[in-house]
């Protein structure tokens, strides 16, 4: 498929909207997340088996299409199929992971192979760097200096394992952890049980996910939700902190200081709670990960059964010597405390972690506070925070 017609089929439409820049006043108690955002972007389907994320731009696609919701946005709103190949087949990818092809290093090695060479998705990280991005024209580093096309980035996902609504930020940028803390408050108030996760790779090169072209961006996890179907009760709980997040996205244009007003009375000691995945202790691994044993006639088949004491059990504790896995025997394969005692896991049994080239296992998360402020963690006696 040409670029020219993957662009006409994949971005649904876009938006021109009246720009309306923020008188400059100055916010004296707390700093502002000063970027002013003028076009966002909303991605489904950069796991092409992730339904509810395609049915909710669709949605969005429908709401805007009828003129007053999107007049009411101060803000250009695209929105975009991440994979549409491997939406169309129903899977995850097509080749591999698109999710884990936007570090410099990726992007780097897929830019200096010949065209004939990509895989589908190396293709389409290229493409969505062009359209969404690029996401290091802007440091110079490319040498083109362009800045990217999409200030904010929403991206929206599913997870077999029980994780409710997690939205996952990077660390450091006051405007995405504020929006996130915003739509943790919200998302509360409808009774939707949600937590923030939060990234520490050592910087913006570093992260491999899609909505890292971005200076800012939110990824939207929703669990359980099954591969390849759409549940009403799951696509109402994304779509409440999607438009939260928009909401949020608004009324920072449109009245900063209300809203701000608003999170710190949401959050008077201005920590927010949240976890963040534990650092790995192998080398190689973005993130520490109880790894089972693949197939040796399939890398993507996993030879243990994760435990039935663990399973939907995400953000729990478990300590050396509890039951994690089973294998072919029926053997149980208990915790051996190579991470420590207690952890807490999370990720757990997450289909798309069957792939090897999604990383196999189950997460291990730590619990953290960031803050309000600044977006950044909050350093604690005991524990590495870099
Ligand atoms: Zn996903």
């Amino acid at each position: 498929m040409t670029l020219s017609k993957t662009l006409a089929v994949s971005i649904g439409f876009v938006f021109h909207l009246l720009l309306m820049l923020v008188s400059g006043t100055v916010h004296p108690t707390m700093q502002r997340a000063s970027s002013l955002v003028r076009t966002v972007a909303v991605v489904g389907g950069t796991h092409g088996n992730e339904y509810t994320g395609v049915f909710c731009v669709k949605a969005l696609e429908r709401q805007l299409s009828k003129g007053n919701a999107s007049a009411s946005y101060p803000f250009q709103i695209s929105t975009l199929i991440g994979n549409p190949e491997a939406f169309k087949a129903n899977k995850r990818f097509v080749d591999q992971d698109l999710n884990r092809q936007f570090s410099g290093a990726a992007m780097a090695a897929a830019k200096a192979s010949l065209p004939s060479a990509l895989s589908v998705e190396q293709r389409r990280a290229i493409e969505i760097d062009d359209l969404l991005g690029p996401k290091f024209g802007g440091s110079g580093d490319e040498g083109t200096n362009k800045p990217p096309a999409m200030d904010f980035i929403i991206d929206l996902h599913t997870t077999t394992s029980n994780m409710h609504t997690s939205l996952i930020v990077g660390q450091g940028d006051p405007l995405t952890t504020q929006a996130a803390a915003y739509v943790m408050h919200k998302c509360r108030e409808k009774n939707f049980n949600v937590c923030i996760m939060m990234h520490t790779h050592k910087n913006q090169e570093a992260r491999p996910n899609l909505a890292t072209i971005a200076p800012h961006s939110f990824t939207i996890e929703i669990g359980p939700v099954p591969q390849g179907v759409l549940r009403h009760d799951k696509v109402e709980e994304m779509q409440a902190a999607l438009n939260s997040a928009l909401e949020f996205l608004k009324r920072h244009e449109k009245e900063p200081e209300k809203l701000l007003d608003e999170l710190k009375e949401c959050y008077p000691t201005g920590r927010i709670p949240c976890y963040r995945s534990a650092a790995a202790i192998r080398k190689g691994e973005m993130s520490a990960k109880l790894v089972w044993p693949s197939d040796p006639d399939n890398e993507n088949f996993p030879q243990w059964l994760v435990h039935k004491d663990v399973q939907d059990q995400d953000f729990k504790e478990i300590k050396t010597g509890d039951p994690l896995f089973v294998d072919l025997d029926g053997e149980v394969i208990p915790y051996d405390g190579s991470h420590g005692s207690p952890i807490l896991v999370m990720f757990v049994n997450e289909g798309g972690y069957y792939y090897a080239s999604s990383g196999t296992g189950i997460s291990i998360a730590q619990r953290d506070e960031f803050d309000l402020a600044t977006g950044t963690l909050i350093p604690k006696n005991n524990s590495d925070t870099k």
